[in-house]
Protein backbone atom coordinates (compact mmCIF):
# COMPACT_ATOMS: atom_id res chain seq x y z
CA UNK A 1 0.00 0.00 0.00
CA UNK A 2 3.28 2.06 0.15
CA UNK A 3 3.13 2.91 -3.38
CA UNK A 4 -0.21 3.77 -3.56
CA UNK A 5 0.17 6.74 -0.70
CA UNK A 6 3.29 7.92 -2.50
CA UNK A 7 1.07 8.31 -5.53
CA UNK A 8 -1.36 10.67 -3.22
CA UNK A 9 1.51 12.92 -1.84
CA UNK A 10 2.66 13.26 -5.60
CA UNK A 11 -0.97 13.98 -6.51
CA UNK A 12 -1.03 16.55 -3.97
CA UNK A 13 1.62 18.50 -4.01
CA UNK A 14 0.77 19.21 -7.85
CA UNK A 15 -3.24 19.92 -7.33
CA UNK A 16 -3.96 21.05 -3.72
CA UNK A 17 -5.93 24.07 -3.73
CA UNK A 18 -4.72 24.85 -0.29
CA UNK A 19 -0.81 24.80 -1.06
CA UNK A 20 0.62 27.53 -2.38
CA UNK A 21 3.60 25.72 -3.32
CA UNK A 22 1.79 23.11 -5.41
CA UNK A 23 2.48 22.87 -9.21
CA UNK A 24 -1.35 24.23 -9.84
CA UNK A 25 -0.71 27.64 -7.53
CA UNK A 26 2.07 28.25 -9.59
CA UNK A 27 1.12 27.76 -12.84
CA UNK A 28 -2.02 29.68 -11.79
CA UNK A 29 0.13 32.71 -11.34
CA UNK A 30 2.25 32.43 -14.38
CA UNK A 31 -0.74 31.15 -16.92
CA UNK A 32 -2.20 34.62 -16.82
CA UNK A 33 1.06 36.42 -17.82
CA UNK A 34 1.74 33.74 -20.57
CA UNK A 35 1.06 30.51 -21.90
CA UNK A 36 2.50 28.25 -19.28
CA UNK A 37 3.48 24.61 -20.12
CA UNK A 38 1.81 22.20 -17.13
CA UNK A 39 3.36 19.01 -15.98
CA UNK A 40 1.44 15.42 -17.64
CA UNK A 41 -0.37 15.13 -14.70
CA UNK A 42 -2.07 18.54 -14.32
CA UNK A 43 -2.28 18.94 -17.99
CA UNK A 44 -4.73 15.92 -18.32
CA UNK A 45 -6.96 16.68 -15.43
CA UNK A 46 -7.54 20.44 -16.85
CA UNK A 47 -7.82 19.16 -20.17
CA UNK A 48 -10.43 16.73 -18.89
CA UNK A 49 -11.88 19.68 -16.93
CA UNK A 50 -12.65 22.20 -19.34
CA UNK A 51 -13.83 19.08 -21.93
CA UNK A 52 -16.68 18.49 -19.13
CA UNK A 53 -17.23 21.73 -18.49
CA UNK A 54 -18.29 22.76 -21.99
CA UNK A 55 -20.19 19.29 -22.23
CA UNK A 56 -22.02 20.15 -18.92
CA UNK A 57 -22.48 23.94 -20.10
CA UNK A 58 -20.89 25.37 -17.21
CA UNK A 59 -22.53 23.46 -14.20
CA UNK A 60 -18.61 21.82 -13.64
CA UNK A 61 -16.06 24.29 -13.75
CA UNK A 62 -12.57 24.78 -11.98
CA UNK A 63 -13.07 28.11 -11.89
CA UNK A 64 -15.28 28.44 -9.12
CA UNK A 65 -12.34 28.78 -7.18
CA UNK A 66 -13.03 32.74 -6.92
CA UNK A 67 -16.12 31.78 -5.04
CA UNK A 68 -14.76 29.08 -2.71
CA UNK A 69 -11.89 30.57 -1.60
CA UNK A 70 -15.33 33.17 0.11
CA UNK A 71 -16.53 30.31 1.43
CA UNK A 72 -13.75 28.42 2.84
CA UNK A 73 -15.44 25.51 4.05
CA UNK A 74 -14.05 23.40 6.54
CA UNK A 75 -12.57 26.49 8.17
CA UNK A 76 -15.15 29.43 8.26
CA UNK A 77 -18.48 28.41 8.56
CA UNK A 78 -20.67 31.19 7.18
CA UNK A 79 -22.45 32.54 4.25
CA UNK A 80 -19.74 35.18 2.61
CA UNK A 81 -21.02 38.90 2.01
CA UNK A 82 -22.88 39.10 -1.08
CA UNK A 83 -20.92 42.02 -2.46
CA UNK A 84 -17.53 39.95 -2.64
CA UNK A 85 -19.43 36.98 -4.27
CA UNK A 86 -21.20 39.25 -6.92
CA UNK A 87 -17.47 40.95 -7.89
CA UNK A 88 -16.19 37.32 -8.38
CA UNK A 89 -18.59 36.84 -10.76
CA UNK A 90 -16.49 37.82 -14.03
CA UNK A 91 -13.92 35.78 -12.74
CA UNK A 92 -15.65 32.66 -12.91
CA UNK A 93 -16.45 31.16 -16.65
CA UNK A 94 -14.33 28.17 -17.74
CA UNK A 95 -14.05 30.19 -21.11
CA UNK A 96 -11.19 32.04 -19.92
CA UNK A 97 -9.36 28.77 -19.41
CA UNK A 98 -7.28 27.46 -23.01
CA UNK A 99 -5.60 24.58 -22.54
CA UNK A 100 -4.00 23.31 -25.76
CA UNK A 101 -2.04 20.30 -25.20
CA UNK A 102 -0.75 20.86 -22.09
CA UNK A 103 -0.36 24.23 -22.34
CA UNK A 104 -2.24 26.50 -19.89
CA UNK A 105 -3.01 30.02 -20.73
CA UNK A 106 -5.51 32.02 -18.24
CA UNK A 107 -7.38 35.10 -19.95
CA UNK A 108 -8.15 37.51 -17.39
CA UNK A 109 -5.72 37.67 -14.06
CA UNK A 110 -7.03 36.79 -10.73
CA UNK A 111 -8.43 33.65 -11.63
CA UNK A 112 -8.73 30.51 -9.01
CA UNK A 113 -8.69 27.29 -10.17
CA UNK A 114 -10.27 24.66 -8.22
CA UNK A 115 -9.65 20.90 -8.54
CA UNK A 116 -11.67 19.79 -5.66
CA UNK A 117 -13.90 18.30 -7.51
CA UNK A 118 -12.10 16.33 -9.69
CA UNK A 119 -7.92 15.79 -8.31
CA UNK A 120 -10.13 13.03 -5.84
CA UNK A 121 -11.00 10.92 -8.47
CA UNK A 122 -7.79 11.40 -10.40
CA UNK A 123 -5.84 10.22 -7.65
CA UNK A 124 -8.14 7.32 -7.09
CA UNK A 125 -7.44 6.23 -10.66
CA UNK A 126 -3.64 6.69 -10.43
CA UNK A 127 -3.18 4.67 -7.02
CA UNK A 128 -5.25 1.74 -9.23
CA UNK A 129 -2.98 1.97 -11.60
CA UNK A 130 0.23 1.78 -10.11
CA UNK A 131 -1.44 -1.54 -8.01
CA UNK A 132 -2.50 -3.27 -11.21
CA UNK A 133 1.08 -2.29 -12.86
CA UNK A 134 2.75 -3.90 -10.09
CA UNK A 135 0.57 -6.93 -10.29
CA UNK A 136 -2.14 -6.61 -7.77
CA UNK A 137 -4.57 -8.78 -9.80
CA UNK A 138 -7.69 -7.36 -7.86
CA UNK A 139 -8.49 -4.36 -5.62
CA UNK A 140 -11.47 -1.43 -4.65
CA UNK A 141 -10.08 1.64 -3.86
CA UNK A 142 -12.12 4.15 -2.12
CA UNK A 143 -11.50 7.78 -1.22
CA UNK A 144 -14.52 9.95 0.38
CA UNK A 145 -17.57 8.79 -2.03
CA UNK A 146 -15.00 7.94 -5.12
CA UNK A 147 -14.41 4.44 -5.93
CA UNK A 148 -12.68 2.51 -8.62
CA UNK A 149 -12.61 -1.40 -8.45
CA UNK A 150 -11.33 -4.64 -10.83
CA UNK A 151 -11.08 -7.88 -10.18
CA UNK A 152 -13.42 -9.87 -7.84
CA UNK A 153 -12.98 -9.96 -4.14
CA UNK A 154 -10.77 -12.59 -2.59
CA UNK A 155 -13.20 -15.22 -2.33
CA UNK A 156 -13.71 -14.85 -5.57
CA UNK A 157 -17.57 -13.06 -5.43
CA UNK A 158 -17.76 -10.03 -7.22
CA UNK A 159 -17.81 -6.83 -5.30
CA UNK A 160 -20.61 -5.35 -3.91
CA UNK A 161 -21.04 -1.51 -3.77
CA UNK A 162 -23.29 0.46 -1.44
CA UNK A 163 -24.11 4.31 -1.39
CA UNK A 164 -24.71 6.18 1.48
CA UNK A 165 -28.87 7.72 1.76
CA UNK A 166 -28.22 11.19 2.07
CA UNK A 167 -30.91 11.21 4.71
CA UNK A 168 -29.80 8.38 6.78
CA UNK A 169 -26.71 8.26 7.95
CA UNK A 170 -26.78 4.35 9.13
CA UNK A 171 -28.49 3.47 5.54
CA UNK A 172 -26.70 2.24 2.49
CA UNK A 173 -27.96 1.65 -0.69
CA UNK A 174 -26.81 -1.15 -2.52
CA UNK A 175 -26.78 -1.08 -6.39
CA UNK A 176 -26.06 -4.29 -8.10
CA UNK A 177 -23.31 -4.45 -11.05
CA UNK A 178 -24.68 -2.00 -14.15
CA UNK A 179 -21.51 -2.91 -15.56
CA UNK A 180 -18.65 -0.14 -14.83
CA UNK A 181 -15.91 -0.19 -12.51
CA UNK A 182 -15.93 3.44 -10.96
CA UNK A 183 -18.65 5.46 -9.45
CA UNK A 184 -18.97 8.99 -7.21
CA UNK A 185 -21.52 10.56 -5.18
CA UNK A 186 -21.49 14.00 -4.95
CA UNK A 187 -23.69 15.35 -1.70
CA UNK A 188 -25.02 18.08 -0.02
CA UNK A 189 -24.40 16.17 3.43
CA UNK A 190 -20.51 16.00 3.20
CA UNK A 191 -19.39 19.75 3.95
CA UNK A 192 -22.11 21.87 5.40
CA UNK A 193 -23.24 24.15 7.68
CA UNK A 194 -26.68 25.76 8.92
CA UNK A 195 -27.67 29.37 8.87
CA UNK A 196 -30.85 30.75 9.43
CA UNK A 197 -32.89 27.66 9.05
CA UNK A 198 -30.97 27.15 5.51
CA UNK A 199 -28.36 24.48 4.63
CA UNK A 200 -25.24 26.09 3.11
CA UNK A 201 -22.91 22.93 1.76
CA UNK A 202 -20.03 23.19 -0.94
CA UNK A 203 -20.93 22.20 -4.36
CA UNK A 204 -21.51 25.66 -5.57
CA UNK A 205 -23.73 27.10 -9.02
CA UNK A 206 -20.88 28.58 -10.80
CA UNK A 207 -23.81 31.20 -12.21
CA UNK A 208 -24.48 32.30 -8.34
CA UNK A 209 -21.40 31.77 -6.19
CA UNK A 210 -24.32 29.94 -3.62
CA UNK A 211 -24.66 26.16 -3.02
CA UNK A 212 -26.92 24.50 -6.08
CA UNK A 213 -30.21 24.06 -4.78
CA UNK A 214 -31.46 21.40 -6.90
CA UNK A 215 -29.95 17.98 -5.16
CA UNK A 216 -29.22 16.46 -2.40
CA UNK A 217 -27.16 13.85 -3.57
CA UNK A 218 -26.00 12.65 -7.14
CA UNK A 219 -24.28 8.93 -8.16
CA UNK A 220 -22.69 8.85 -11.45
CA UNK A 221 -21.28 5.49 -12.51
CA UNK A 222 -18.58 5.57 -15.16
CA UNK A 223 -15.54 4.07 -16.54
CA UNK A 224 -13.20 5.66 -14.61
CA UNK A 225 -13.60 7.43 -10.95
CA UNK A 226 -11.89 11.14 -12.09
CA UNK A 227 -14.75 11.13 -15.14
CA UNK A 228 -17.55 10.04 -12.45
CA UNK A 229 -15.84 12.23 -9.88
CA UNK A 230 -16.67 15.21 -12.60
CA UNK A 231 -20.07 14.47 -13.85
CA UNK A 232 -21.36 13.15 -10.15
CA UNK A 233 -20.17 17.42 -9.34
CA UNK A 234 -21.93 18.48 -12.72
CA UNK A 235 -25.73 16.30 -11.88
CA UNK A 236 -25.71 17.83 -8.91
CA UNK A 237 -25.50 21.28 -9.93
CA UNK A 238 -27.44 20.60 -13.24
CA UNK A 239 -30.77 19.26 -10.81
CA UNK A 240 -32.97 16.21 -11.62
CA UNK A 241 -34.58 17.11 -15.36
CA UNK A 242 -31.52 18.36 -16.99
CA UNK A 243 -29.17 15.37 -15.41
CA UNK A 244 -31.30 12.63 -15.95
CA UNK A 245 -31.27 14.00 -19.69
CA UNK A 246 -27.93 14.94 -20.01
CA UNK A 247 -26.23 11.57 -18.35
CA UNK A 248 -28.64 9.29 -20.42
CA UNK A 249 -27.21 10.78 -23.38
CA UNK A 250 -23.89 9.84 -22.73
CA UNK A 251 -22.83 6.46 -24.38
CA UNK A 252 -21.13 5.40 -20.84
CA UNK A 253 -22.64 6.45 -17.99
CA UNK A 254 -25.37 5.87 -15.26
CA UNK A 255 -27.11 8.42 -12.83
CA UNK A 256 -28.90 8.11 -9.39
CA UNK A 257 -30.27 11.30 -8.04
CA UNK A 258 -31.59 12.64 -4.79
CA UNK A 259 -33.67 15.55 -4.12
CA UNK A 260 -36.35 17.46 -2.29
CA UNK A 261 -39.54 18.14 -3.70
CA UNK A 262 -42.31 19.61 -1.32
CA UNK A 263 -40.07 18.43 1.72
CA UNK A 264 -40.32 15.01 0.87
CA UNK A 265 -37.38 13.26 -0.33
CA UNK A 266 -37.39 11.89 -4.12
CA UNK A 267 -34.72 10.13 -6.41
CA UNK A 268 -34.46 9.28 -10.24
CA UNK A 269 -32.20 7.12 -11.78
CA UNK A 270 -30.99 6.59 -15.67
CA UNK A 271 -32.20 3.79 -17.61
CA UNK A 272 -29.10 1.42 -17.00
CA UNK A 273 -29.80 1.41 -12.84
CA UNK A 274 -33.47 -0.25 -13.85
CA UNK A 275 -33.59 -3.24 -11.98
CA UNK A 276 -30.64 -2.77 -9.93
CA UNK A 277 -31.70 -1.27 -6.78
CA UNK A 278 -31.60 -4.06 -4.09
CA UNK A 279 -33.52 -2.05 -1.89
CA UNK A 280 -36.71 -0.24 -1.94
CA UNK A 281 -36.26 3.62 -1.49
CA UNK A 282 -39.02 6.37 -0.30
P1 LIG B 1 -16.57 15.92 -2.52
O1 LIG B 1 -15.27 16.62 -2.60
O2 LIG B 1 -17.27 16.10 -1.21
O3 LIG B 1 -16.51 14.49 -2.95
P2 LIG B 1 -17.36 17.02 -5.06
O4 LIG B 1 -16.64 16.00 -5.82
O5 LIG B 1 -18.71 17.39 -5.56
O6 LIG B 1 -17.56 16.63 -3.55
O7 LIG B 1 -16.44 18.31 -5.03
C1 LIG B 1 -16.82 19.47 -4.34
C2 LIG B 1 -15.65 20.44 -4.41
O8 LIG B 1 -15.46 20.83 -5.76
C3 LIG B 1 -15.88 21.72 -3.64
O9 LIG B 1 -15.36 21.63 -2.34
C4 LIG B 1 -15.14 22.74 -4.49
O10 LIG B 1 -13.76 22.68 -4.18
C5 LIG B 1 -15.33 22.23 -5.89
N1 LIG B 1 -16.57 22.69 -6.57
C6 LIG B 1 -17.72 23.17 -6.00
N2 LIG B 1 -18.64 23.44 -6.94
C7 LIG B 1 -18.08 23.13 -8.14
C8 LIG B 1 -18.54 23.20 -9.50
N3 LIG B 1 -19.78 23.64 -9.81
N4 LIG B 1 -17.68 22.80 -10.47
C9 LIG B 1 -16.43 22.37 -10.18
N5 LIG B 1 -15.95 22.28 -8.93
C10 LIG B 1 -16.75 22.64 -7.91
MG1 LIG C 1 -17.02 15.41 -7.75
Amino acid sequence: MELGTTEIDRIEAVMSNYSKTSELAKVESLAAIRATVCSTDLGFVLRRSQEWSKASVGAFDITVGAFSRLWSFGEAWAVPDSVNLRSALPSVDYNLVQMTGDTLRLLRPGLSLDLGAVAKGYAVDRVAAVLRNEGVHSGLIEAGGDVRFWGEKPDGSRWRLGIQHPRRRDQIIEVGDIGFNALATSGDYEQFFEQDGQRFHHILDPRTGYPARESVSATVWTDNAMDADILSTAAFVMGPDAAMAWIESLPRAEALLFFERDGQLRHRYTSGVTGHLQIALP
